[in-house]
């Protein structure tokens, strides 16, 4: 079992923290989650809220997943955007998802507001453009976003403009969404726990679910030394679940990727490097995305990897990509790197849904889940309580693929893509 990486984010949560009791002998409950992130947190808020009893159980502890390691970035819609859903789906459906992308991210700020989470919340997010075509893009996708999903928190902004705002001189343009926003990722999922305890939900930590078991009326879910009898359950494990054997891990491509973490910035470069505090993510396919966190240190992510050993080399690729995007932080020191898992899906659209009707899942949020995963907890829980919510079908109306290969040929497969897509990117096509 093991404890926070040493990333900024777990150097900085003060007492926050308490330690939670490990699940021991057997209990019962209405609903048991199983994994202790954004997702599984979610779930049981949603469901106590609603009068159940409800257990969560994490193998480590809580937010120790990509739930207390990501860029912290708050964006609507799916990760490949909204567009790939239109096309494949149709208009109806993309609507549909889009409303629901929109209620994920309002939900963060009614659940700041609803159980006085402190984290350091900070309104607005640019997407900046590293080529003529990619701004071009932009702006259509700024009036079709208008026109379509009556979208109006989008600004453009001029190649004068974005050089102001981000205090780099790399991009072409960019467009400015005021509703995106950033926080820091573990103080937002410890006070989701303290939410959740103060509904009485029970927490279990350092106890890894081994098993699933199904009978007629129940969900027998096992770890080493206990047990929990459940009515359902949620499958909350996203890129960290393994052998479940529940017939959707497949699905999912686990996938690391890293941030580093630099020394405070000066008071001189605090003036010039995002005055207005918005985060960033531009168009690389390796997506640098970036923010300073509330002490003014720059957190910047953006290598993905394929495993969490090989920090080096990220290490110095993150570093490069920070240096060509600000030359100015190339003398910062680096205080802390660290990486995590992300589950990407094939078509980048989580994957939400019932393996039957005591078992529920929701995973592959595909590096974009700070706010879908909060959504994703509110439909299960919903859905555990009442016939199929019309939120529900429609995810279940996306359907998603196995990776090919299982396990051993997934990795090799996405390498390729990868670095095909990432030449395009060197080449600007
Ligand atoms: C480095 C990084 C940067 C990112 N940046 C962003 C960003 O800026 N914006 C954005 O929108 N998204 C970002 N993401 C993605 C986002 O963090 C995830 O989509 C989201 O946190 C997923 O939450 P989750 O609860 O589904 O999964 P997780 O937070 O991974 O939680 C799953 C939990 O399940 C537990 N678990 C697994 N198996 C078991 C078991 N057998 N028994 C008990 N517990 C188990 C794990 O220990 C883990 O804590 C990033 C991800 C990473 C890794």
């Amino acid at each position: 079992m093991e404890n926070y990486p040493d990333s900024y984010y777990a150097q900085n949560i003060g007492t926050l923290k308490k330690p939670y009791d490990q699940l021991i002998d057997n209990h019962e409950c209405d609903i048991c989650v199983v994994g202790g992130g954004f997702s599984g947190l979610s779930t049981a808020i949603e469901a106590a809220k609603k009068g159940l009893k409800v257990i969560v159980i994490e193998q480590n502890l809580f937010g120790w997943g990509a739930s207390g390691r990501n860029g912290g970035q708050i964006w609507n819609d799916v990760s490949w955007g909204i567009d790939v859903i239109e096309k494949k789906y149709g208009i109806k459906l993309a609507r549909q998802i889009w409303d629901i992308s929109q209620a994920s991210v309002d939900l963060i700020d009614d659940r700041i507001r609803e159980f006085g989470i402190e984290c350091d919340k900070k309104n607005g997010g640019i997407s900046a453009a590293t080529s003529a075509v990619k701004l071009r893009e932009y702006e259509e996708n700024r009036e079709y976003k208008i026109k379509t999903y009556n979208y109006n928190n989008l600004e453009l902004l001029d190649k004068n403009s974005v050089d102001k705002e981000i205090g780099s001189s790399l991009y072409y343009g960019g467009v400015l969404d005021k509703g995106a926003g950033h926080l820091h990722p573990i103080k937002y999922a410890l006070g989701l726990v303290k939410a959740a305890e103060k509904l009485n939900v029970k927490l279990y930590e350092r106890s890894v679910v081994t098993k699933i078991n199904q009978t007629s009326h129940a969900v027998e879910v096992l770890t080493d030394r206990g047990m929990v009898k459940a009515k359902k359950i949620a499958v909350c494990c996203n890129a960290y679940i393994k052998g479940l054997n529940l017939g959707i891990e497949n699905r999912i491509m686990p996938c690391a990727t890293y941030i580093v973490c630099t020394e405070p910035l000066s008071q001189n470069l605090q003036r010039e490097i995002l005055p207005n505090d918005y985060c960033v993510s531009d168009t690389n396919f390796d997506l640098n995305y970036y923010r300073l966190s509330d002490s003014k240190r720059m957190i910047f992510g953006g290598a993905v990897g394929y495993s969490l050993k090989i920090v080096e080399g990220l290490k110095k690729r993150t570093k490069r990509q920070l240096n060509k995007v600000y030359p100015n932080l190339s003398e910062l020191k680096i205080d802390y790197i660290w990486g995590g898992l992300i589950a990407l899906t094939m078509n980048r659209v989580p994957d939400i849904g019932m393996v039957n009707d005591k078992i529920y899942y929701a995973q592959g949020f595909s590096g974009h889940g700070v706010a879908l995963t909060g959504i994703a907890g509110k439909i299960l829980a919903e859905n555990m309580v009442s016939e199929k919510t019309k939120e529900l079908e429609a995810f279940e109306k996306i359907k998603h693929k196995n990776f090919p290969g299982g396990r051993l040929f997934r990795m090799p497969l996405l390498v390729t893509i990868s670095s095909m897509q990432r030449m395009m990117d060197i080449f600007n096509v």
